[in-house]
């Protein structure tokens, strides 16, 4: 059997092996590194992949999150309203801008923001709502666009796990995740279901005006060159990332497949396991599955992710702390009374490998030693 990873890069490579080499050997020949027309190439791609207006493609998600927040007109100490339970970089960019980060409880099936303490959370100084898509699954956008809309705020979505994930409206109508707040953002991280061969990121919008707004604001702010009409940042997408997410982009959709078969696998394993909770699959989102996740209950998470180890199955915790008792936002001075769900699912989580070329050898591997665990528990 081939060893088991939580991301299995090398054979997804080895799969795709000629495509990728042209690619990266096309750039290196052009020595064109920075810019140039395989960027614009690979931006209108993502945009039509995603059904979206425009794709700017920058240095990392963590950096398109901050351009989309500098976007946005702020002034210190407004309110940003985003979920307790996430990947730090959604709130360490609210901060850094000099923003409050108003932290919000999730739902215990899907993790994503629970809407209820998301009404409760606003106030005269939220200014925006910043959910994000965890794990592959859309926060539940329907009611966050309409209180978006009735308290005039912006809505930003992190989406750098769920690209490729589809949220239908109530009226039927289906739109891709990135594509439904004002901006999206994704990571193109390695290890991110679209992932390149280094740190890449890019910003999703709709309208013409921001597109252009958050396109010079990545350059140095400049549109004409050495003429800088706001203060920017330089995070531009490498073009050999470029190249390589061009290749990747066409196969996105059967990865996406791949993942969803590994967690259907699981699904029908796990389902009437006492002790394990399967994730939800939300009614109104499909799941691209960036993580498989259960929930422990009255077992151990600690011992079986031992265990795990011990029979060379590599298990993680997305996310051992919530973001609330972060050391880096402890003077937010918030409580853990007001996180219940957050509080009870960190200590309960478990994520699976999850990757495109699991196996039926490996997944059957996985399964068995959790059940062993479990029986002898
Ligand atoms: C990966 C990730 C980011 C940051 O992306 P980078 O490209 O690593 O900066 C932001 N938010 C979430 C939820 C993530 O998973």
């Amino acid at each position: 059997m081939k060893k088991i990873q939580m991301v299995d890069l090398q054979s997804q490579y080895q799969k795709i092996k000629p495509e990728i080499d042209s690619a990266i050997q096309r750039i290196i020949d052009s020595a064109v590194f920075v810019k140039g027309p395989e960027v614009k190439d690979f931006e209108k791609e993502l945009a039509q992949y995603l059904g979206a207006g425009h794709a700017i493609a920058c240095a990392n998600g963590t950096d398109a999150l901050q351009v989309a927040l500098m976007a946005l007109d702020l002034k210190p100490g407004d309110e940003v309203i985003t979920p307790d339970f996430t990947f730090i970089a959604t709130v360490e960019v609210i901060a850094l801008m000099g923003l409050k980060p108003v932290i919000v409880d999730v739902n215990p099936g899907d993790f994503n923001i629970c809407i209820e303490s998301l009404k409760k959370a606003i106030t005269q100084r939220t200014r925006a709502i910043l959910p994000v898509h965890l794990f592959g699954q859309c926060a539940d956008m329907e009611p966050i666009l309409t209180l978006a809309r009735n308290h005039n705020l912006h809505v930003i979505e992190d989406n750098a796990q769920a690209i490729g994930s589809d949220y239908r409206f109530s009226n039927g109508k289906v739109k891709r995740a990135g594509t439904m707040g004002e901006i999206g953002c994704t990571s193109f991280f390695p290890s991110k279901n679209l992932g390149c061969y280094g740190d890449g990121g890019a910003l999703i919008t709709g309208s013409d005006e921001m597109a252009e707004r958050l396109s010079t604001l990545i350059n140095h702010g400049m549109k004409v060159r050495y003429y800088h009409e706001m203060v920017g940042v330089n995070s531009r997408l490498d073009t050999l990332q470029a190249a390589i997410l061009r290749v990747k982009l066409r196969y996105l959709d059967t990865f996406i497949r791949a993942r969803q078969k590994a967690a259907d696998y699981y699904d029908n394993a796990f389902k009437n396991t006492d002790g394990i909770v399967i994730p939800e699959r939300s009614g109104n989102s499909t799941h691209v599955f960036h993580q498989y996740t259960i929930r422990l209950n009255g077992i151990s998470r600690d011992r079986l992710k031992e265990y795990l180890e011990s029979k060379n199955i590599p298990a993680m915790i997305y996310y051992p702390v919530p973001l609330h008792r972060q050391q880096a936002f402890k003077y937010l001075g918030l409580e853990d009374k007001d996180f219940p769900v957050t509080e009870e699912v960190c200590r309960t989580v478990l994520s699976l490998p999850m990757h495109t070329e699991l196996d039926d050898e490996q997944l059957e591997y996985i399964v068995t030693a959790v059940k062993d665990f479990i029986n002898k528990s």
